[in-house]
């Protein structure tokens, strides 16, 4: 039988199959492998003769991520503002570029809008060809928008603490019943602290999952991002990587750059540039045998 784990807890793995959630242990051959499922596996299970359920096998993921402890993420929902707390878009952009360089959509949810304008927000990702989806959930301005873009799909949302997002995961379904606003509980879950994770059924094989603030979804120790691969990471290069002088051209200092010209006419957004920069200063500290296994 196959399904998808939607929960693990204290050694169970809840298993979504078309008979319904079976609760199954690891199997020894598993853990032979030093292959420990992830909640968003596909997995392979059977039943033995009492009844209980045991993973045989984890099909070959899209992806698989740390913090929080994922597979197969199809799409990132950033969740972002321009009301209190204001988005600082670095973190959407470090995330973004991870996503996308590990196969997973991008979507970016500007929330809020009953409060405050969307220009700013807008104008940064304008060009990326991410989805940009303005919202309320307060309001319900955006949420059938947003219910659209996710559908059938397995998504992590993830924002600073504050920006709304178990607000938004209520609104695409109040009886997920999350609780919002209480910060200083949300705080108490340390970056260290292990959070259970728990897909949250939209239905329709869409699967949503709240996760943690920007900070703390660590996508990078799985499959860092090597400084020129980062230009790929940037949907809006795109057009222009073929029109540098050089082939190697790392679009930050060299002559007759074609990603600077149109960061110049205004065709690429400054901020996201400026991102790039700072994360390849970042990304080129690693020595690449240090990355590879
Ligand atoms: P989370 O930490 O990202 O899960 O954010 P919450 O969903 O807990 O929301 C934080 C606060 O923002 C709560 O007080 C919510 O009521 C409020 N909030 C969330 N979304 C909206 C919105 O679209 N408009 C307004 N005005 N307030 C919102
Ligand atoms: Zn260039």
């Amino acid at each position: 039988m196959e399904g998808v784990i939607i929960k693990a807890l204290s050694g169970f793995y809840y298993v979504k199959t078309a008979d319904g959630v079976i609760e199954c242990k690891g199997s020894g051959k598993l853990r032979h492998k030093g292959l420990s499922p992830l909640v968003g596996d596909r997995v392979e299970i059977s039943l033995d003769q009492a009844g209980k359920g045991r993973i045989d096998l984890v099909l070959p993921r899209t992806n698989a991520f740390i913090r929080p402890a994922v597979a197969n993420i199809e799409a990132l929902i950033c969740v972002t503002s321009d009301a209190i707390p204001v988005t600082d878009t670095y973190l959407v952009d470090r995330l973004s570029v991870i996503a996308v360089h590990n196969h997973c959509q991008v979507i970016i949810a500007i929330n809020k809008v009953d409060l405050v304008r969307t220009e700013r927000l807008k104008e940064i990702y304008a060009a990326t060809g991410f989805p940009v989806i303005a919202c309320s959930a307060e309001t319900g301005e955006g949420i059938e928008e947003l219910r659209k873009a996710v559908a059938g799909k397995i998504c992590a949302f993830t924002g600073d603490s504050g920006v709304g997002k178990s607000s938004i995961l209520n609104a695409l379904n109040p009886a997920f019943s999350l609780r919002v606003g209480e910060v200083s509980d949300k705080l108490g879950r340390g970056r260290h602290t292990t959070r259970h994770v728990e897909l949250f059924d939209l239905g329709n094989d869409t699967w949503l999952i709240d996760t943690p603030g920007f900070a703390s979804f660590d996508m990078e120790a799985v499959n860092p991002v090597l400084c020129e691969d980062l230009q790929y990471a940037f949907p809006e290069f795109d057009a222009y990587l073929n029109g540098c002088r050089f082939n190697d051209c790392a679009h930050l200092k060299e002559p007759d750059c074609a990603v600077r010209r149109a960061v110049e006419e205004g065709k690429i957004h400054k901020k996201r540039y400026q991102s790039y920069k700072l994360m390849y200063a970042d990304a080129s500290k690693y020595k690449h045998w240090e990355m590879k296994k």
